[in-house]
């Protein structure tokens, strides 16, 4: 429980309520996770603006919880508040193709509401659970399209200095599933604004899956449909029935490692697989790569050809998406225990059988994957 003074000050704050209900289990998708001190439910950027003043002035540990979509929490009590964005208006300016959204938006809202609008730019993002305000924390991508692609600024609230406005995507130091914002404590993200295209077509499709035609671009709702049928084929969108999404999505993180890494671990998976699957082992070349070198592997085809197969081990609590590899799962009664012993089995086959040690992708509070 949080101290008497600290309670009593935030639930002064108009728009703020306190709430020691749930837990991280009732929270986040993989529903594994004990009970935070407390959960404080802000009904507006201000109301937050001054409950996270009370929590930094205190030193009180805290972390926002949006659709809980990335998070992998130990089964224990934690000591942190968790603070929830409760406001959630979402402002489309069409004929500019601007849009802002509160942080407490559902993503995927933002994305049909613009999509019926005509707008372009975040069509390929369809689908994608969570908050609109953790979207730059881990300039959340897929089928070829981020989040910095089209993230102009957010409203920022600043730890350091306790307060918030607008600061530029730029400063965000947005790359492949990270920012600043992550892992660092730097702020709260209260709004972001999008600049999106107004002609109706989706951004240049690149995703094998999704056009014949690299570089085409097609009518933003025809996208949007492919999108979410592909993903739900993958046990991609959640879906309460369907244990294969009680997951954090991808679980590790796609390796981008140097060129010559790469041939190293092509000609472990010769040694191991054959020349077949050698030939065929996925290398991408990173567009921003620092020195043109970097290549980003597959995680998801790593995991599959060091023997884990969809489903694996296929029964028990906790067990690889019988749709994705790449998504870990709880079939019903996990715990976070359970979870990280099916991540740390996988990190460790992959390490041994081609040297590469994946990195989990999700935030983990009050566990590790290092034993
Ligand atoms: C089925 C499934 C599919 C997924 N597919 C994808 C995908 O295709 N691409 C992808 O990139 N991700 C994907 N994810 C991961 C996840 O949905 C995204 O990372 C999403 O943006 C997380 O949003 P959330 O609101 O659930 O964040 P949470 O899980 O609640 O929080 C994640 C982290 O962000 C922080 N955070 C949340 N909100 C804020 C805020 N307003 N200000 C500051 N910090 C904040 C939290 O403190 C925490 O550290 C998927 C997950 C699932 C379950």
């Amino acid at each position: 429980m949080l101290d008497s003074f600290l309670t009593q000050r935030l639930s002064a704050i108009d728009g703020v309520s306190l709430d020691d209900s749930q837990t991280f289990a009732d929270l986040t998708t993989l529903r594994v996770g004990g009970a935070p001190q407390v959960t404080v439910v802000c009904e507006s950027a201000a109301a937050a603006v001054s409950a996270l003043r009370e929590l930094d002035a205190t030193s009180t540990r805290y972390m926002v919880v949006g659709g809980g979509s990335n998070l992998l929490v130990s089964d224990d009590p934690q000591d942190i508040v968790v603070v929830r964005l409760a406001f959630e208006d979402i402002d489309v300016h069409v004929a500019f193709g601007l849009v802002r959204a509160d942080a407490g938006a559902t993503w995927d809202d933002v994305v049909a509401m613009t999509v019926d609008c005509g707008l372009g730019g975040i069509e390929c993002l369809s689908g994608i659970p969570g908050d609109a305000g953790a979207v730059p924390v881990q300039n959340v991508g897929a089928y070829g399209a981020e989040t910095s692609d089209v993230l102009t600024q957010i409203y920022l609230y600043e730890s350091a200095t306790r307060s918030a406005a607008w600061v530029p995507a730029s400063s965000l130091d947005l790359s492949y599933r990270y920012s600043n914002l992550k892992f660092t404590g730097r702020g709260v993200v209260l709004a972001i604004e999008l600049q999106l295209t107004t002609d109706g077509l989706s951004k240049p499709l690149r995703f094998g899956q999704l056009t014949q035609n690299p570089g085409e671009r097609r009518p933003v709702a025809s996208v949007r449909d492919d999108v979410l049928r592909l993903r739900a084929s993958k046990g991609m969108v959640l879906d309460p029935a369907d244990h294969d999404t009680w997951s954090a999505g991808s679980f590790f993180t796609n390796p981008i490692v140097s060129s010559s890494t790469a041939d190293v671990i092509q000609s472990k998976v010769r040694v191991a697989r054959g020349d077949e699957d050698a030939d065929r082992m996925p290398r991408h070349a990173v567009p921003a790569g620092s020195d043109g070198e970097e290549v980003k592997l597959s995680a998801a085809w790593l995991i599959e050809r060091a023997g884990f197969a969809k489903g694996y081990p296929g029964s028990g609590p906790a067990t690889l998406s019988t749709k994705h590899t790449l998504a870990l799962t709880n079939r019903g009664d996990a715990k976070a225990a359970d979870i990280v012993a099916l991540a740390r089995d996988i990190r460790a086959g992959v390490l041994a059988a081609f040297g590469v040690e994946l990195v989990p992708e999700p935030i983990w509070l009050g566990v590790s994957i290092d034993e």
